[in-house]
Protein backbone atom coordinates (compact mmCIF):
# COMPACT_ATOMS: atom_id res chain seq x y z
CA UNK A 1 0.00 0.00 0.00
CA UNK A 2 1.27 3.63 -0.80
CA UNK A 3 0.74 5.60 2.31
CA UNK A 4 -0.99 8.98 1.68
CA UNK A 5 1.55 11.84 1.91
CA UNK A 6 3.75 10.00 -1.14
CA UNK A 7 3.92 11.60 -4.26
CA UNK A 8 2.43 9.97 -7.10
CA UNK A 9 4.09 10.52 -10.66
CA UNK A 10 1.65 11.46 -13.61
CA UNK A 11 3.01 11.56 -17.17
CA UNK A 12 0.71 13.51 -18.78
CA UNK A 13 0.29 17.24 -17.88
CA UNK A 14 -3.35 17.82 -19.63
CA UNK A 15 -6.73 18.13 -17.96
CA UNK A 16 -6.80 14.37 -16.81
CA UNK A 17 -3.28 14.72 -14.99
CA UNK A 18 -5.11 17.71 -13.04
CA UNK A 19 -8.21 16.54 -12.18
CA UNK A 20 -6.71 12.79 -10.74
CA UNK A 21 -4.15 15.44 -8.88
CA UNK A 22 -7.46 16.63 -7.01
CA UNK A 23 -8.49 13.65 -6.85
CA UNK A 24 -5.05 12.32 -4.78
CA UNK A 25 -4.61 16.03 -2.71
CA UNK A 26 -8.16 14.86 -1.21
CA UNK A 27 -6.52 11.79 -0.20
CA UNK A 28 -3.39 13.12 0.97
CA UNK A 29 -0.84 12.49 -1.67
CA UNK A 30 1.32 14.69 -3.32
CA UNK A 31 1.71 14.99 -7.37
CA UNK A 32 4.32 15.47 -9.61
CA UNK A 33 3.83 15.58 -13.18
CA UNK A 34 6.28 14.80 -16.17
CA UNK A 35 5.29 16.06 -19.15
CA UNK A 36 7.20 17.89 -22.13
CA UNK A 37 5.16 21.14 -22.81
CA UNK A 38 5.61 24.08 -20.22
CA UNK A 39 2.13 25.11 -19.90
CA UNK A 40 0.78 21.99 -18.09
CA UNK A 41 -2.86 22.55 -16.56
CA UNK A 42 -2.36 19.42 -14.22
CA UNK A 43 1.44 20.92 -12.78
CA UNK A 44 -0.84 23.58 -12.16
CA UNK A 45 -2.36 21.89 -9.24
CA UNK A 46 0.35 19.80 -8.47
CA UNK A 47 4.12 20.04 -5.82
CA UNK A 48 6.35 19.01 -8.68
CA UNK A 49 6.52 19.50 -12.59
CA UNK A 50 9.21 18.00 -14.61
CA UNK A 51 9.53 19.89 -17.95
CA UNK A 52 11.28 17.33 -20.07
CA UNK A 53 11.29 15.69 -23.21
CA UNK A 54 10.12 11.92 -22.99
CA UNK A 55 13.03 10.49 -24.02
CA UNK A 56 14.94 12.36 -21.40
CA UNK A 57 15.92 9.38 -19.68
CA UNK A 58 18.26 11.50 -16.88
CA UNK A 59 15.22 13.48 -15.99
CA UNK A 60 12.51 10.56 -16.20
CA UNK A 61 15.02 8.79 -13.71
CA UNK A 62 14.88 11.74 -11.24
CA UNK A 63 11.53 11.64 -11.61
CA UNK A 64 10.77 8.15 -11.05
CA UNK A 65 13.35 8.70 -7.57
CA UNK A 66 10.52 11.02 -6.21
CA UNK A 67 7.71 9.28 -6.69
CA UNK A 68 6.11 6.26 -4.79
CA UNK A 69 4.51 5.16 -7.68
CA UNK A 70 3.96 6.47 -11.59
CA UNK A 71 0.75 6.41 -13.62
CA UNK A 72 -0.20 8.35 -16.90
CA UNK A 73 -2.86 10.23 -18.04
CA UNK A 74 -1.77 10.35 -21.68
CA UNK A 75 -2.53 6.91 -23.82
CA UNK A 76 0.43 8.26 -25.90
CA UNK A 77 3.52 8.10 -23.81
CA UNK A 78 6.15 6.62 -25.60
CA UNK A 79 7.06 3.22 -24.03
CA UNK A 80 10.94 2.95 -24.60
CA UNK A 81 11.98 5.61 -22.84
CA UNK A 82 9.86 4.35 -19.38
CA UNK A 83 12.55 1.87 -18.81
CA UNK A 84 14.56 5.00 -16.79
CA UNK A 85 11.40 4.54 -13.92
CA UNK A 86 13.20 1.02 -13.03
CA UNK A 87 11.94 -0.01 -9.71
CA UNK A 88 9.21 2.34 -9.22
CA UNK A 89 5.99 0.54 -9.80
CA UNK A 90 4.14 1.88 -13.29
CA UNK A 91 0.57 1.31 -12.87
CA UNK A 92 -0.96 0.33 -14.93
CA UNK A 93 1.70 -2.06 -16.73
CA UNK A 94 2.86 -0.23 -19.71
CA UNK A 95 1.63 -3.24 -21.84
CA UNK A 96 -1.49 -1.80 -21.87
CA UNK A 97 0.17 1.51 -23.47
CA UNK A 98 1.88 -0.84 -25.94
CA UNK A 99 -1.47 -2.22 -26.90
CA UNK A 100 -3.84 0.83 -26.87
CA UNK A 101 -1.09 2.47 -29.38
CA UNK A 102 -1.61 1.13 -32.09
CA UNK A 103 -5.01 0.40 -33.62
CA UNK A 104 -4.32 -2.41 -35.54
CA UNK A 105 -2.83 -4.25 -32.20
CA UNK A 106 -5.41 -2.77 -30.40
CA UNK A 107 -8.13 -4.75 -32.48
CA UNK A 108 -6.27 -7.97 -32.79
CA UNK A 109 -5.43 -8.39 -29.22
CA UNK A 110 -9.66 -7.58 -28.68
CA UNK A 111 -10.81 -9.78 -31.25
CA UNK A 112 -8.15 -12.84 -29.92
CA UNK A 113 -9.81 -12.34 -26.46
CA UNK A 114 -13.95 -12.37 -28.17
CA UNK A 115 -14.52 -8.71 -28.70
CA UNK A 116 -16.01 -7.79 -32.26
CA UNK A 117 -14.66 -4.93 -33.29
CA UNK A 118 -15.70 -3.53 -37.09
CA UNK A 119 -14.18 -5.34 -39.86
CA UNK A 120 -10.85 -4.14 -40.49
CA UNK A 121 -7.54 -4.01 -42.35
CA UNK A 122 -3.86 -3.47 -42.34
CA UNK A 123 -3.21 -0.24 -44.74
CA UNK A 124 0.22 0.74 -45.98
CA UNK A 125 -0.25 2.22 -49.16
CA UNK A 126 -2.93 2.49 -52.32
CA UNK A 127 -2.74 -1.16 -53.43
CA UNK A 128 -3.24 -2.01 -49.59
CA UNK A 129 -6.38 0.34 -49.40
CA UNK A 130 -8.19 -0.73 -52.88
CA UNK A 131 -7.71 -4.34 -51.38
CA UNK A 132 -9.45 -3.42 -48.43
CA UNK A 133 -12.38 -1.73 -50.00
CA UNK A 134 -13.05 -4.73 -52.36
CA UNK A 135 -13.11 -7.39 -48.85
CA UNK A 136 -14.77 -4.68 -46.31
CA UNK A 137 -16.58 -2.53 -48.26
CA UNK A 138 -17.97 1.18 -48.59
CA UNK A 139 -18.51 3.55 -46.76
CA UNK A 140 -15.60 2.98 -44.53
CA UNK A 141 -13.27 5.29 -42.06
CA UNK A 142 -9.36 5.33 -42.83
CA UNK A 143 -7.34 5.90 -39.62
CA UNK A 144 -3.85 6.45 -38.49
CA UNK A 145 -2.58 3.40 -36.33
CA UNK A 146 -0.83 5.63 -33.83
CA UNK A 147 -1.50 9.27 -32.45
CA UNK A 148 -5.03 10.42 -33.33
CA UNK A 149 -7.36 11.45 -31.20
CA UNK A 150 -10.24 13.21 -31.12
CA UNK A 151 -11.68 12.15 -34.75
CA UNK A 152 -7.63 13.51 -36.05
CA UNK A 153 -6.03 11.15 -38.36
CA UNK A 154 -9.01 9.80 -39.85
CA UNK A 155 -10.81 10.20 -43.17
CA UNK A 156 -14.19 9.16 -43.79
CA UNK A 157 -14.35 6.73 -47.28
CA UNK A 158 -17.65 6.86 -49.34
CA UNK A 159 -16.84 5.40 -52.18
CA UNK A 160 -13.41 3.75 -54.04
CA UNK A 161 -13.43 7.58 -55.85
CA UNK A 162 -13.04 9.16 -52.39
CA UNK A 163 -10.07 6.64 -51.45
CA UNK A 164 -8.90 7.47 -55.34
CA UNK A 165 -8.58 11.41 -54.43
CA UNK A 166 -7.41 11.02 -50.67
CA UNK A 167 -4.02 13.16 -50.30
CA UNK A 168 -2.16 10.22 -48.57
CA UNK A 169 -1.32 10.67 -45.13
CA UNK A 170 1.70 8.33 -45.55
CA UNK A 171 1.53 6.66 -42.08
CA UNK A 172 0.26 2.93 -41.00
CA UNK A 173 -3.26 2.81 -41.51
CA UNK A 174 -5.49 0.33 -40.44
CA UNK A 175 -9.07 1.08 -42.85
CA UNK A 176 -12.26 -0.31 -40.99
CA UNK A 177 -15.95 -0.37 -42.10
CA UNK A 178 -18.46 1.87 -40.91
CA UNK A 179 -20.60 0.78 -38.31
CA UNK A 180 -24.85 1.18 -38.34
CA UNK A 181 -25.22 2.26 -34.72
CA UNK A 182 -28.13 3.27 -32.45
CA UNK A 183 -25.82 4.70 -29.80
CA UNK A 184 -22.68 4.79 -28.81
CA UNK A 185 -21.37 4.19 -24.87
CA UNK A 186 -18.50 3.24 -22.66
CA UNK A 187 -17.44 0.46 -20.12
CA UNK A 188 -15.45 2.42 -17.36
CA UNK A 189 -14.04 -0.02 -15.15
CA UNK A 190 -11.68 -0.19 -12.11
CA UNK A 191 -9.51 -2.88 -11.35
CA UNK A 192 -7.80 -2.97 -8.16
CA UNK A 193 -4.02 -4.27 -7.22
CA UNK A 194 -5.69 -7.65 -6.03
CA UNK A 195 -8.15 -8.01 -8.98
CA UNK A 196 -11.36 -6.72 -7.52
CA UNK A 197 -13.06 -5.39 -10.41
CA UNK A 198 -16.25 -2.33 -10.25
CA UNK A 199 -17.74 -1.22 -13.21
CA UNK A 200 -19.46 2.91 -13.19
CA UNK A 201 -22.86 3.15 -14.95
CA UNK A 202 -22.19 2.87 -19.01
CA UNK A 203 -22.88 6.41 -20.17
CA UNK A 204 -24.63 7.04 -23.84
CA UNK A 205 -21.74 9.30 -25.22
CA UNK A 206 -22.68 11.35 -28.44
CA UNK A 207 -19.65 12.81 -30.45
CA UNK A 208 -19.95 16.22 -33.25
CA UNK A 209 -17.06 16.18 -35.39
CA UNK A 210 -14.84 13.09 -34.03
CA UNK A 211 -15.01 14.74 -30.45
CA UNK A 212 -17.55 13.84 -27.52
CA UNK A 213 -20.38 15.96 -27.07
CA UNK A 214 -22.08 15.03 -24.17
CA UNK A 215 -22.21 11.84 -22.07
CA UNK A 216 -25.45 10.74 -19.88
CA UNK A 217 -26.46 8.16 -17.76
CA UNK A 218 -28.08 5.66 -17.33
CA UNK A 219 -28.20 5.10 -20.92
CA UNK A 220 -31.26 4.24 -23.07
CA UNK A 221 -32.55 0.41 -22.97
CA UNK A 222 -30.84 0.05 -26.51
CA UNK A 223 -27.61 0.19 -24.83
CA UNK A 224 -28.36 -1.11 -21.15
CA UNK A 225 -28.93 -4.61 -22.58
CA UNK A 226 -25.37 -4.48 -24.18
CA UNK A 227 -23.52 -3.73 -21.73
CA UNK A 228 -23.22 -6.99 -19.85
CA UNK A 229 -21.60 -8.54 -22.97
CA UNK A 230 -19.63 -5.16 -23.19
CA UNK A 231 -18.28 -5.55 -19.39
CA UNK A 232 -17.66 -9.71 -19.47
CA UNK A 233 -15.29 -8.22 -22.40
CA UNK A 234 -13.55 -5.69 -20.55
CA UNK A 235 -12.85 -7.63 -17.48
CA UNK A 236 -11.19 -9.73 -20.08
CA UNK A 237 -9.26 -7.36 -21.31
CA UNK A 238 -8.29 -5.72 -17.52
CA UNK A 239 -7.56 -9.67 -16.52
CA UNK A 240 -5.57 -10.11 -19.89
CA UNK A 241 -3.12 -6.66 -19.45
CA UNK A 242 -2.71 -7.50 -15.22
CA UNK A 243 -4.50 -4.17 -15.42
CA UNK A 244 -4.33 -1.91 -11.90
CA UNK A 245 -6.62 1.32 -12.49
CA UNK A 246 -9.25 2.70 -14.68
CA UNK A 247 -9.97 1.34 -17.78
CA UNK A 248 -11.88 2.20 -20.71
CA UNK A 249 -13.58 0.82 -23.47
CA UNK A 250 -15.52 2.61 -26.51
CA UNK A 251 -18.59 0.51 -28.08
CA UNK A 252 -20.98 0.96 -30.68
CA UNK A 253 -24.67 -0.21 -29.39
CA UNK A 254 -25.65 -2.40 -32.71
CA UNK A 255 -28.36 -4.72 -33.82
CA UNK A 256 -26.14 -7.69 -33.33
CA UNK A 257 -24.58 -6.82 -30.41
CA UNK A 258 -22.28 -4.11 -28.97
CA UNK A 259 -19.09 -3.11 -31.33
CA UNK A 260 -15.89 -2.49 -29.88
CA UNK A 261 -14.20 0.85 -31.38
CA UNK A 262 -11.58 1.39 -29.08
CA UNK A 263 -9.80 1.21 -25.61
CA UNK A 264 -8.32 4.05 -23.63
CA UNK A 265 -5.98 2.70 -20.33
CA UNK A 266 -6.79 5.44 -18.47
CA UNK A 267 -9.80 7.85 -16.97
CA UNK A 268 -11.69 9.06 -19.75
CA UNK A 269 -13.51 12.24 -20.66
CA UNK A 270 -16.98 10.24 -20.73
CA UNK A 271 -16.21 9.38 -17.21
CA UNK A 272 -15.84 13.27 -16.20
CA UNK A 273 -19.89 12.87 -14.53
CA UNK A 274 -18.67 10.03 -11.80
CA UNK A 275 -16.96 13.56 -10.07
CA UNK A 276 -20.56 14.69 -9.15
CA UNK A 277 -22.59 11.55 -10.36
CA UNK A 278 -20.82 8.67 -8.71
CA UNK A 279 -20.26 7.74 -4.94
CA UNK A 280 -16.57 7.88 -6.05
CA UNK A 281 -15.10 9.55 -8.91
CA UNK A 282 -13.27 7.67 -11.78
CA UNK A 283 -10.35 9.98 -10.79
CA UNK A 284 -10.37 9.15 -6.92
CA UNK A 285 -10.71 5.03 -7.81
CA UNK A 286 -8.16 5.39 -10.39
CA UNK A 287 -5.36 6.49 -7.38
CA UNK A 288 -6.80 4.21 -5.18
CA UNK A 289 -6.18 1.51 -7.10
CA UNK A 290 -2.72 2.35 -7.92
CA UNK A 291 -2.27 3.21 -4.46
CA UNK A 292 -3.33 -0.45 -3.34
CA UNK A 293 -6.52 0.83 -1.76
CA UNK A 294 -9.74 -0.39 -1.57
CA UNK A 295 -11.97 0.67 -4.34
CA UNK A 296 -14.95 3.39 -3.70
CA UNK A 297 -18.17 2.56 -4.62
CA UNK A 298 -19.21 3.01 -8.37
CA UNK A 299 -22.83 3.35 -8.44
CA UNK A 300 -24.66 6.53 -9.43
CA UNK A 301 -25.15 9.42 -6.57
CA UNK A 302 -28.37 10.73 -8.54
CA UNK A 303 -31.32 9.15 -10.91
CA UNK A 304 -30.05 10.55 -13.69
CA UNK A 305 -26.48 12.35 -14.73
CA UNK A 306 -25.47 14.41 -18.06
CA UNK A 307 -21.59 15.66 -18.65
CA UNK A 308 -21.71 18.10 -21.36
CA UNK A 309 -18.14 19.04 -22.75
CA UNK A 310 -17.16 22.77 -23.30
CA UNK A 311 -15.38 22.80 -25.98
CA UNK A 312 -13.11 25.73 -28.03
CA UNK A 313 -15.30 28.98 -27.78
CA UNK A 314 -18.00 27.18 -25.78
CA UNK A 315 -15.99 28.13 -22.36
CA UNK A 316 -16.64 31.28 -22.79
CA UNK A 317 -20.17 30.89 -21.66
CA UNK A 318 -19.06 30.52 -18.05
CA UNK A 319 -20.79 32.84 -16.47
CA UNK A 320 -24.52 32.04 -17.84
CA UNK A 321 -23.37 28.30 -16.82
CA UNK A 322 -22.94 29.62 -13.05
CA UNK A 323 -26.22 31.13 -13.16
CA UNK A 324 -27.94 27.99 -13.03
CA UNK A 325 -27.58 26.44 -9.88
CA UNK A 326 -27.81 23.10 -10.97
CA UNK A 327 -24.78 23.47 -12.55
CA UNK A 328 -21.21 22.29 -11.63
CA UNK A 329 -18.72 24.02 -14.15
CA UNK A 330 -15.39 22.33 -14.31
CA UNK A 331 -13.11 24.36 -16.24
CA UNK A 332 -9.50 23.33 -16.83
CA UNK A 333 -7.57 26.20 -17.12
CA UNK A 334 -6.36 26.60 -19.94
CA UNK A 335 -5.07 29.92 -21.37
CA UNK A 336 -5.43 29.30 -25.09
CA UNK A 337 -8.63 28.99 -26.43
CA UNK A 338 -8.65 27.08 -29.73
CA UNK A 339 -11.54 25.58 -32.10
CA UNK A 340 -12.02 21.76 -30.88
CA UNK A 341 -9.52 21.77 -27.98
CA UNK A 342 -11.91 20.55 -24.46
CA UNK A 343 -11.57 23.36 -22.51
CA UNK A 344 -13.96 22.36 -19.39
CA UNK A 345 -17.57 20.87 -19.35
CA UNK A 346 -20.45 20.67 -16.98
CA UNK A 347 -22.52 18.23 -15.00
CA UNK A 348 -25.84 18.44 -14.21
CA UNK A 349 -27.25 15.93 -12.01
CA UNK A 350 -31.24 15.25 -11.78
CA UNK A 351 -31.28 14.09 -7.88
P1 LIG B 1 -12.41 7.18 -32.69
O1 LIG B 1 -11.34 8.23 -32.57
O2 LIG B 1 -11.96 5.97 -33.40
O3 LIG B 1 -13.08 6.90 -31.39
O4 LIG B 1 -13.55 7.85 -33.60
C1 LIG B 1 -14.26 9.01 -33.19
C2 LIG B 1 -15.73 8.88 -33.53
O5 LIG B 1 -15.92 8.69 -34.94
C3 LIG B 1 -16.41 7.67 -32.89
O6 LIG B 1 -16.77 7.88 -31.56
C4 LIG B 1 -17.61 7.52 -33.82
O7 LIG B 1 -18.59 8.50 -33.56
C5 LIG B 1 -17.01 7.79 -35.19
N1 LIG B 1 -16.49 6.52 -35.74
C6 LIG B 1 -15.23 6.04 -35.62
N2 LIG B 1 -15.09 4.84 -36.24
C7 LIG B 1 -16.31 4.53 -36.76
C8 LIG B 1 -16.82 3.42 -37.50
N3 LIG B 1 -16.04 2.38 -37.87
N4 LIG B 1 -18.13 3.44 -37.85
C9 LIG B 1 -18.92 4.48 -37.50
N5 LIG B 1 -18.50 5.57 -36.82
C10 LIG B 1 -17.20 5.60 -36.44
Amino acid sequence: MIAPGSTIGILGGGQLGRMLAVAAAQLGYRCHIFAPEADSVAAEVSAEFTCAEWDDAEAMARFARSCAVVTYEFENVPVAPLAAIGEVPLRPHPRALETAQDRLAEKRFVAGLGGKPAPFAPVDDRDDLAAAIREIGTPGILKTRRDGYDGKGQWRIRTAADAEALDWPGSPLVYEGFVDFSAEFSVIACRAADGTIRFYDSPANRHENGILALSAAPAPAAVLEQVGAARELAAEIAQGLGYVGVLTLEFFATEGGPVFNEMAPRVHNSGHWTIEGAVTSQFENHIRAICGLPLGDTALAARAVEMRNLIGEQAGDWAAILADPGNHLHLYGKSEIRAGRKMGHVTRLTL
